[in-house]
């Protein structure tokens, strides 16, 4: 099978640790900084970072239009942490973002750097079975879904962190950030769908 050629999204944040992983498991990883680095990808990945700097330099170099264009073109994003809130419609604040997943978020919603933490997080639709371990790091939460989104993961209090909306998935934790390629794979699998 031809090698997928994935896109990080390399404005800031962590799009360094996705782009090892991606190459880990056998996919070819490009930053993307410039609307013209989105052609020819098979999918892309938003990483972590800080969501309003995103807005900013996304804002900057012209990029808001084309990442739009690149999401409802139906190839598989991933958005991790500030990637999620980038994708999300209903960030609670005015901030220049994305806005297409039908899920409302809230930022920081664990607390401050200091309130990071790591848990270990049932994700049913990952292969092989296992519980996955997560890093929040002042993550967001998804207060409310609509319709068309599945919810992939929930913490034991029912607070839910991992979504897939069609070709659009976002967790409030970070995958990149530790071995277990499991969630990467699975979506790179959604990547190879024809
Ligand atoms: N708190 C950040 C934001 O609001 C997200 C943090 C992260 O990506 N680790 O954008």
């Amino acid at each position: 099978m031809k090698t997928k050629k994935i896109g990080v999204l390399a404005l800031q944040g962590d799009f360094y640790e996705h782009a090892q992983i991606l190459r880990f498991i056998g996919a070819e990883a490009t930053e993307v900084r410039l609307p013209e680095q989105l052609k020819n990808l098979d999918g892309l990945i938003i990483p972590g970072g800080e969501s309003t700097t995103f807005g900013k330099l996304a804002t900057e170099f012209k990029l808001i239009e084309p990442l739009r264009a690149f999401c409802v073109s139906g190839k598989p994003v991933l958005g991790t942490c500030a990637g999620m809130i980038f994708l999300a419609k209903d960030v609670g604040l005015k901030q220049p973002v994305l806005g297409l997943m039908d899920v409302k978020v809230k930022r920081n919603a664990f607390g401050r750097q200091v309130d990071s933490f790591e848990t270990d997080l049932q994700i049913p639709v990952l292969e092989p079975k296992g519980l996955f371990h997560a890093v929040f790091i002042r993550a967001p939460l998804v207060e409310s879904v609509g319709k068309g989104v599945e919810v992939l993961a929930k913490l034991d209090d029912g607070t839910i962190v991992a979504v897939q909306q069609g070709n659009l998935m976002a967790t409030s934790f970070h995958p990149e950030l530790t071995q277990d390629t499991r969630l990467h794979r699975y979506w790179l699998s959604r990547a190879t769908k024809p």
